[in-house]
């Protein structure tokens, strides 16, 4: 039987206390060997840790750093059965989408997960969140990315943090879950399995090339922005794309021309805008509303239900489609 690879990039999982907060430390194959008695490491192996030279603090996660992961598993990908991404949950959700776009689909696991309390500390999630990751990656039925919290296993581009304290921090967004690990791993009818489809020995044909840092650019509208606010998404010259954060069904204010005259100005100059609701539910419905037809005569793209973190992971690693 293949190992898992468990790839330690930081977070609060293996953090430990400090006189200013917790940060991340190195050691997780020990906080594992610690974390569970030999006959329940026994039904977990074979895996091995490898961990990353640089733990980061999730919250200072770069384009760069998703493509280190994603180039991880592509140079381990023949000698593991799967891939368990140890990470911080400030950004888990980006990363989680980011390396479903990095990978496809059809591939082996690629899991993410972390936990809301360190390892080092009583009553951590971080024990319970690897079995889980471990036992989904190994149910033989998960052949894509996918993020695993809180005994609940969530497609990687739907995944969102919503919550700074609970265990169950993050949520299926506008989906059912794939699968839940009750008494047994159950998987819901969300899952429709993929055919493993890449073949062991293929040329790597993950999208691994370098990614532009700030060529994408979120505007989040509200009643009385400025013409600053809305020039610097829409107008600097490094922005290749812009996620707007509209109101209800995907409504902009098409009474405020400095934002009709920059969105028409970054089409002209071949900016790919999402038009995205601020809403936590339901999709974007762009021209129910008479304010929103601009928006489809300047060929704005609508977000439908799709997630903030998918988006701007999209965006990022897969412009050209858009366009
Ligand atoms: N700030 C931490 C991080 O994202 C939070 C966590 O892991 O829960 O790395």
């Amino acid at each position: 039987m293949l190992p898992i690879l468990i790839i330690y990039t930081g977070g609060t999982i293996g953090m430990q206390p400090s006189a200013s907060g917790y940060q991340t430390s190195s050691g997780m194959s020990q906080l594992i060997a610690n974390a569970f008695n030999s006959s329940a490491l026994e039904q977990l192996k074979p895996f091995e840790v490898l961990e990353f030279p640089r733990l980061i603090d999730s919250s200072n996660a770069q384009p760069h750093d998703w493509l280190a992961i994603a180039q991880c598993i592509d140079d381990n990908y023949r000698q593991y059965a799967g891939f368990i991404v140890l990470h911080g949950t400030d950004t888990m959700a980006y990363t989680a989408a980011a390396l479903h776009h990095i990978l496809g689909e059809s591939i082996k696991p690629v899991i993410v997960t972390g936990s809301q309390i360190p390892m080092c500390k009583a009553r951590s999630d971080g024990p319970g969140n690897i079995q889980d990751a471990i036992l989904f990656a190994r149910s033989g039925k998960v052949n894509q990315v996918c993020l695993s919290f809180a005994g609940t296993l969530i497609a990687g581009a739907c995944a969102k943090k919503v919550d700074t304290s609970a265990l169950a921090a993050f949520t299926s967004y506008n989906s059912r879950p794939l699968a839940v690990a009750d008494i047994t791993l159950n998987f819901t009818e969300q899952h429709r399995p993929l055919n493993q489809s890449r073949p062991e020995n293929r040329q790597s044909s993950f999208k691994l090339s370098p990614l532009q840092p700030q060529s994408v650019a979120v505007l989040l509208l509200y009643p009385g922005i400025s013409k600053v606010s809305i020039d610097a998404a829409l107008l600097d010259e490094k922005i290749k794309a812009v996620v707007m954060l509209s109101y209800g069904a995907g409504n902009p204010p098409d009474q405020n021309s400095d934002l009709i005259e920059a969105l028409e100005a970054a089409v002209e100059r071949d900016v790919v805008v999402i038009n995205m609701t601020q809403c936590y539910r339901g999709k974007v419905a762009q021209g129910t509303y008479a304010v929103g037809s601009v928006l489809n005569k300047l060929g704005i793209i609508s977000a439908l239900d799709r997630t903030l973190e998918d988006l701007v992971t999209d965006l990022y690693i897969n412009l050209d489609s858009y366009r």
